[in-house]
């Protein structure tokens, strides 16, 4: 009997704006480049839920990115049962671009699983730490299952800009005050700055 081969499980992490959506979204374009619609076996899904940065006027079935660029994507409804992901896979699906995994129950792991079990390569996009500096949902258990992991920084370090001395915003922090860590915000309510710095800005969540 001959198994199947197993897919490949990368992982895209860091803070707030360090271009995790970008990286899926150009991972997209080079899958799918020159490949006639009805063949295209890349997908891209992320929770409905996370609707930033899409204008409501604007199609929500798809990944946009703080530089602009799109990619279509399959939106499931549920944050808590991702199962119902493996509902919607297209048929011949070769790759799954899982945008935001770090909103997701821990089920996604199972799913995850499933799908490189079937031979499907898995890119995941997410946070790997919460506002407070507290490791984010299922994240660090898909790194640990990761067979390639790319550790992202934030381009500029609110504090201190793009020349920040102490490498770069590898933090994310709250800039006005909440009530729970998985409020979905952009850059109003999150930004990005080096740890060193993270003391001095962040907003503790509320009572
Ligand atoms: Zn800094």
């Amino acid at each position: 009997m001959v198994e199947e081969q197993r897919g490949e499980l990368t992982v895209y992490q860091g803070p707030m704006f360090s271009d995790k959506t970008s990286k899926l979204i150009q991972l997209y374009l080079e899958l799918t480049e020159g490949v006639p619609e009805e063949e295209i076996n890349a997908h891209c899904f992320k929770w409905a839920g996370d609707n930033r940065y899409v204008d409501e006027h604007e199609d929500p079935n798809k990944l946009v990115a703080h530089n602009g660029a799109t990619a279509p994507a399959i939106l499931f409804e549920d944050k808590e049962n991702p199962k119902q992901l493996l509902k919607l896979v297209p048929k011949g699906m070769a790759h799954a671009l899982i945008d935001e995994a770090m909103f997701l129950s821990n089920e996604i792991i199972e799913v995850v699983e499933a799908l490189l079990a079937q031979g499907i390569n898995v890119t995941i996009a997410g946070l790997d730490k919460t506002a407070e500096g507290e490791p984010f949902g299922p994240m660090p258990e898909l790194v640990k299952k990761a067979d390639e992991v790319y550790n992202l920084k934030a381009s500029i370090c609110d504090k201190h800009g793009r020349q920040c001395p102490n490498g770069g915003a590898t933090r994310s922090y709250r800039k006005a005050p909440m009530k729970t860590t998985q409020t979905v915000g952009g850059k109003d309510a999150y930004g990005a700055c080096c740890v060193q710095s993270w003391g001095e800005l962040h907003v503790p969540l509320e009572e």
